[in-house]
């Protein structure tokens, strides 16, 4: 369920409750992590620590070891230099190859290891944002919520993925759903 917000003073965003319960399973809170959206179990907060394994870390070795690979190849059939200005640049067009299959190779091994990740970490895991694209963008995900911020339109948008979260936390803040 998607629950917006509108912020009308963005210095002034409103103060939000939740409720007392983990957003991913529903047990009782035992952890606050960091910020004020992350309300969770113990048990949730520690999984939610390890996410980075379904998300950063396949996109880090996959692009490693494909980028390294292309790197190679691409040094090694590339033309070589015969004048001093031109005997670098093996090494600038194997790591220009390198770098692009890196991130492709990744972010496809990223998105195959998230899918798997889905019975672990819930369904809102494949939306988060790709390792790639999370750098330039405003938005916090956790598993069980995820929120999205759209500046222009000054509404903070939370998805959570328990229906009964959504609904108390839409009677605690006394939320107009459409
Ligand atoms: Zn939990």
């Amino acid at each position: 369920m998607i629950v917006p917000i509108r912020i009308v003073d963005l210095e002034k965003p409103p103060a939000l409750k939740f409720p007392e319960r983990c957003v991913n399973c529903d047990k009782p809170m035992e952890e606050t992590l960091g910020m004020t959206l992350k309300h969770m179990c113990k048990l949730c907060a520690e999984k939610e620590r390890s996410v980075a394994r379904a998300t950063l870390i396949p996109f880090l070795v996959t692009g490693l070891i494909f980028g390294g690979i292309a790197f190679m190849l691409a040094l090694f059939f590339s033309p070589e230099g015969t004048t001093p200005q031109t005997l670098t640049f093996p090494f600038v067009f194997g790591s220009f190859i390198g770098l692009i299959v890196g991130i492709i190779v990744g972010t496809i091994g990223e998105m195959i290891v998230k899918t798997l990740a889905i019975p672990f970490y819930g369904r809102l895991i494949t939306r988060r944002l790709l390792t790639v694209v999370s750098l330039f963008s405003e938005t916090d995900e956790l598993m069980g919520v995820s929120a999205r911020f759209l500046r222009e339109k000054k509404i903070a948008q939370l998805e959570f993925e328990n229906e009964e979260i959504a609904r108390e936390f839409i009677q605690y803040n006394q939320l107009e759903t459409q």
